[in-house]
């Protein structure tokens, strides 16, 4: 025993329950022989300790550094109180409290020691799908309030029994409070259903791999929703899947069963193999192998694949027994969200499941697996499974009242907000139906119980036509904070690199609203989270015939042509009269349309029937050896972003029969390098070293390369969103961010 004796109160703030924080506590103030207790409580974990001095100091060490894999300690602060003599350690019970604000954790893979059970034919859990302990295992999607406790979970239904029960309530063991812990003698069970929905005898994971092999399409209830899942490379299969999801070319995901398998689908870096095995096992977009097996129309004119590992038991089983990769799509029609609830799945996915794979564990929260990409970058493309809810940092000083921003309105996120924390939803999806906007507003109800928030204060788009934004204003006893759409994006970005700016942002997106009422997407700010000014923009052209020139890219080509001089083709005319009278054409700086506009151009596609298909097969259509570049005229002041020179140019490269791949490439050189000009001048003329990529164009692999290689040499600092998106799932955030700063500045 050390000479000094000391007891220290240590208060621990983050994700920290439910993550198997107080047996590590147990565990850790056990081996070094300290007495004291551990207790959670409405702000998270509270610990004292007592023993010699020296070896507190070790455990204070020691404690944030070698935390469970689930915790995530945001803050951990300690005094010294005066001894009293306890000799052993002891997990005490909890504090009921009334205002809960200690995070849930993320829903989480499988992991190592569970998966070793789940094959041990002599482990009592052995092929059992639903086995998880407190390092992993459904978490968000299965939480119905807090505190995170069985009752207020999906799990309410099911006791446990005497043996789970033990390991329950043993602070040694590894499901010591795991409160989804279960068995095959007390949880939830799976069952196979027909395409009609009625029970199909025998096993249902012989019978489904059995099918799978056969050429069938099955509906599986997973963690966040159902997927629908075929053999990859089943040509048959994966071209019945598209023809009954009415989905034409939207990539589908993969799923395979070791890494081993992975690689030999896609190419993978370093990062990209590490997220693909990380526990929060998010979809990896990563170029496509060529003889990869898999059947053509999986991804059709698609650079890249979706790719994830197995993240449930359910999915370790279904991988091992079907032994290739396959297949996983979330399970819905075209535009409608992924199905989640049994019967509404059973009902929706009838005539496209052959078979359903479902049990009886329900899911509370619909969540669709997050989307990620290491090139040339690491970016999120979706941020939901496996990192929704955890909180994000709001810049200091946070905002001084309660607040929620509602989003934008395609792949739609709210977010919630206290102090300096926030919390970023799962993908809502695009607000453009019932169903979604149902998801929408009973996130926001669900979320603001779970963590405390009462809003006083509520951010929106200035879109007076998204449901978003309609949603906020009839919302009553509550101050409202309109934020511009791309000052959002630039604002998200600051906020998640905790970054003050001011800053030049490029934000390149599809389509926001514009302080002058018209539609904006090539936009060139000048700012910080709290105010910015329009300091340029790509040159306005018509939107002939307005939201169906999203659908219609060669409408955009026919409007980029008339604004360039150029004479359309004559089947263009009608639209070309439309776009010269500015009838049902509001104007637009869209980035977005521009793309669009040159894939019709040189032919690689005329219409769309997902966002963003020109622009992704323009990229992948480039030529890579391919140096040249077009004439772009970037001036003036607001600067002008404008590409009539370009616009000639390609159509006269399209008349001398230039393929298109070098056309795309000399078009992506251009465009990258008007943006380094107009980067470089503008953070030269504002004298400002930070420039912001961002928006959904910036998702254009080729492109974000290209401006990343141009601006080093200038030495500007770049800063890429990393662990929001690019794309509109970030602009909840980016309100809270914009709006904290507002009411901060007005109560200074
Ligand atoms: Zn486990
Ligand atoms: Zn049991
Ligand atoms: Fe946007």
């Amino acid at each position: 025993m050390s000479a000094i004796c000391r007891r220290a109160r240590v208060r621990v703030t983050g994700t920290v329950q439910g993550v198997g924080f107080r047996p590590y506590v147990y565990r850790l103030a056990g081996e070094l022989s300290l007495g004291g207790f551990v207790l959670n409580d409405t702000h998270g974990v509270l610990i004292e300790v007592e023993g010699g001095a020296t070896v507190i100091d070790r455990f204070l060490t020691r404690l944030p550094s070698e935390a469970p894999p689930l915790a995530v300690v945001e803050d951990m602060v300690f005094e010294d109180v005066s001894p009293n003599g306890e000799p052993d350690f002891a997990i005490r019970e909890s504090v009921p409290g009334k205002m809960p604000d200690a995070p849930v954790a993320p829903d989480t893979a499988t992991c190592p020691d569970c998966l070793v059970e789940l094959f041990d034919p002599a482990d009592r859990r052995f092929r059992y799908p639903f086995i998880n302990c407190t390092n992993c295992g459904p978490r968000f999607t299965i939480i119905r309030g807090v505190p995170y406790d069985r009752p207020l979970t999906t799990m309410a239904s099911f006791t446990m029994c005497a043996a789970c029960r033990a390991e329950y309530e043993d602070p040694t063991d590894r499901r010591f409070h795991a409160q989804p812990n279960a068995c095959p003698e007390c949880g939830p069970s799976l069952s196979l259903l027909g395409g009609d929905g009625r029970p199909v005898g025998g096993d249902p994971l012989d019978a489904v791999a059995a099918a799978l092999c056969a050429g069938a399409i099955v509906a599986v209830k997973g963690i966040g929703g159902y997927h629908l899942a075929c053999r990859a490379d089943d040509e048959l299969a994966v071209a019945a899947l598209r023809a009954r999801k009415h989905r034409e070319d939207k990539p589908f995901a993969l799923m395979a069963p070791s890494l081993g398998a992975a690689e030999s689908l896609v190419r993978l870096d370093a990062l990209a193999r590490e997220l693909l095995r990380s526990p929060a096992r998010p979809i990896v977009l990563a170029p496509r192998l060529p003889a990869a097996p898999v059947a053509g129309a999986v991804a059709p004119g698609a650079p890249e694949f979706g790719v994830m590992l197995p993240y449930s038991p359910l999915h370790h089983l279904l991988l091992a027994d079907a032994g290739a990769s396959l297949v996983m799509t979330s399970a819905n029609l075209s535009d409608e969200p992924i199905a989640f609830r049994d019967e509404d799945a059973l009902e929706r996915l009838r005539g496209i499941a052959d078979l359903f794979l479902v049990h009886d564990r329900p899911i509370h929260t619909r969540t669709d697996d997050s989307v990620m990409r290491t090139s040339p970058c690491p970016t999120v493309l979706r941020r939901s499974r496996g990192h929704v809810p955890a909180a994000l940092a709001l810049p200091r000083p946070g905002t001084p009242r309660p607040l929620l921003a509602c989003g934008a309105e395609l792949k739609n996120t709210f977010c919630l907000a206290k102090g300096e924390r926030a919390w970023v939803s799962h993908h809502i999806g695009d607000l453009e139906n019932y169903e979604t906007l149902r998801s929408f507003s009973e996130g926001i109800d669900h979320f603001a119980r779970l963590f405390a928030v009462a809003p006083e204060v509520v951010a929106h788009d200035l879109h007076p036509e998204y449901l978003s934004t309609k949603y906020a204003l009839e919302l009553e006893g509550v101050e409202l904070v309109g934020v511009q759409h791309h000052h959002a994006h630039l604002a998200a970005c600051l906020a998640e690199h905790g970054d003050p700016g001011p800053a030049i942002g490029a934000i390149f997106d599809g389509t926001g609203y514009g302080l002058d009422g018209t539609v904006w997407g090539g936009e060139l700010l000048y700012g910080d989270v709290a105010a910015f000014r329009r300091v340029g923009a790509l040159l306005p052209v018509p939107l002939p015939g307005g939201a169906r020139a999203i659908k219609q890219p060669w409408r955009m080509a026919c409007a980029w042509l008339v604004a360039s001089g150029i004479e359309p083709p004559a089947a263009w005319h009608p639209i070309a009269q439309l776009a010269r009278s500015g009838l049902a054409s509001p104007l637009t700086t869209s980035m977005g349309r521009l793309f669009d506009a040159v894939a019709a151009l040189i032919g690689i596609r005329a219409e769309v029937n997902y966002e963003g298909q020109a622009a992704i097969e323009l990229e992948a259509a480039c030529q890579s050896s391919e140096r040249g570049s077009y004439p772009v005229e970037v001036a003036g002041d607001p600067l002008v972003i404008d590409p009539r020179e370009t616009i000639r140019a390609v159509t006269a490269d399209v008349a001398a029969g230039v393929s298109a791949g070098v056309i795309a490439r000399r078009f992506h050189r251009t465009i990258a390098r008007a943006t380094v000009d107009a980067c470089a001048g503008l953070a030269e003329t504002h004298a400002t070293e930070l420039v912001v990529l961002s928006g959904g164009v910036f998702q254009n692999r080729l492109l974000l390369a290209s401006v990343l290689d141009g601006l080093r040499p200038t030495g500007l600092r770049v800063l890429v969103p990393e662990r929001l998106p690019m794309n509109d799932g970030a602009v909840s955030y980016g309100q809270a961010a914009v709006a904290a700063a507002t009411l901060s500045a007005e109560t200074r």
